[in-house]
């Protein structure tokens, strides 16, 4: 199984990240373990929403990552967990190198490299094929995303090495609720700033349509504007109707653009109802032969597994889990960035 979509901040076991706080003698509000652990587990009753989830537990994990040791122990412990729990065999491990420098006393070269070794020993030591995917960010100036994307191209992937990647892809991610994709000014430097990573051998991938906040129409000006190679999310494409709808399913299976669902998150973050929901989209996109893959998101803020993630689809898509789960499992395989 391939896991497409995870979040360094969002990965590492809140064991691994205590250790490091201890070690690093970071000033925090935690005084123990138990309290540390508490506040990096996201429940649904206590999530309001997308940017909530963003905001509540991001910052903390993104701190305690933003040195090179932490964050190349942190890449090293996601893919081992992943491998060991769940028996995955390729990860696309997604971040922000910008919000890890620490105020500008690291850079993000060494911060990347770091991660990069991290990744390089844990595809040694179980086999796993990895890779990094950038993330930009929505919350970032553009002159920062610029600066990402720039540093991206320089560290871009010359193919892999005992299965270890360099940098495949760059993503956009942050909080969706300012609408950033409606404004002409600023997809336009977006799509200037993914037209040079493109350009450069490196593959896209966009977080929208994950929440209201974009939308439908959010995901309709990314394609437009920019025809990434996977969508983040995309689960938006339920709520769709009419003329959006039509012109959404059309392009998503002409581009053969993947989108990467990520079902707990989605709950607990409140876009979706309940499992079955995530279960029917799954039957719409097979059924107008759109390109699907399950993943993670996030898999120790919401306690959840890649295997776990495939079983939650498997129980409520029923009699046609079999078939849509493999599927899906294709789909991860044709669409990945890593070289094979
Ligand atoms: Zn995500």
């Amino acid at each position: 199984m391939h896991d497409l979509h995870i979040h360094l901040g969002g990965a590492v076991p809140s064991s691994v990240l205590w250790e490091i706080l201890c070690d690093n003698g970071l000033r925090t509000q935690y005084v123990d373990f138990t309290s540390f652990h508490d506040s990096l587990t996201a429940r649904p009753n206590e999530v309001k929403s997308l940017d909530d989830f963003l905001g509540r537990y991001f910052q903390v994990t993104e701190e305690i990552q933003s040195s090179p040791s932490a964050a190349s122990v942190s890449a090293y412990q996601v893919i081992a967990k992943a491998h060991r729990r769940a028996q995955v065999s390729a990860v696309e491990l997604r971040f922000n190198p910008h919000k890890r420098v620490r105020h500008g006393l690291h850079t993000m070269d060494a911060i990347i490299l770091a991660v990069m070794q991290g990744l390089e020993r844990a595809s040694l030591h179980y086999g796993v094929a990895t890779g990094i995917i950038l993330s930009l960010g929505r919350d970032l100036s553009l002159e920062s995303n610029w600066q990402i994307i720039d540093t991206a191209i320089k560290w871009r992937s010359r193919g892999s090495l005992n299965g270890a990647n360099g940098v495949v892809g760059i993503d956009m991610a942050g909080p969706e609720s300012r609408s950033l994709e409606m404004s002409k000014p600023w997809m336009s430097e977006v799509s200037a700033m993914m037209g040079k990573a493109r350009d450069a051998g490196l593959k896209i991938t966009y977080h929208v349509g994950e929440s209201e906040g974009t939308g439908p129409e959010g995901m309709l000006k990314v394609i437009e504007a920019i025809h990434p190679d996977r969508i983040g999310h995309g689960i938006e494409l339920r709520n769709a109707t009419g003329k959006t709808k039509e012109r959404l399913i059309a392009l998503l299976r002409e581009e053969s653009t993947c989108l990467e669902l990520c079902p707990t998150v989605n709950l607990v973050t409140r876009v979706i109802p309940d499992y079955q929901a995530i279960a029917k989209f799954v039957r719409e996109l097979a059924y107008h032969k759109i390109p699907y893959c399950i993943n993670t998101d996030n898999p120790y803020l919401i306690h959840t597994n890649l295997k776990q993630e495939y079983e939650i689809v498997g129980h409520e898509l029923g009699a046609d889990a079999d078939t849509l789960l493999e599927l899906g499992k294709q789909h991860a395989v044709n669409h990945r960035f890593l070289s094979n």
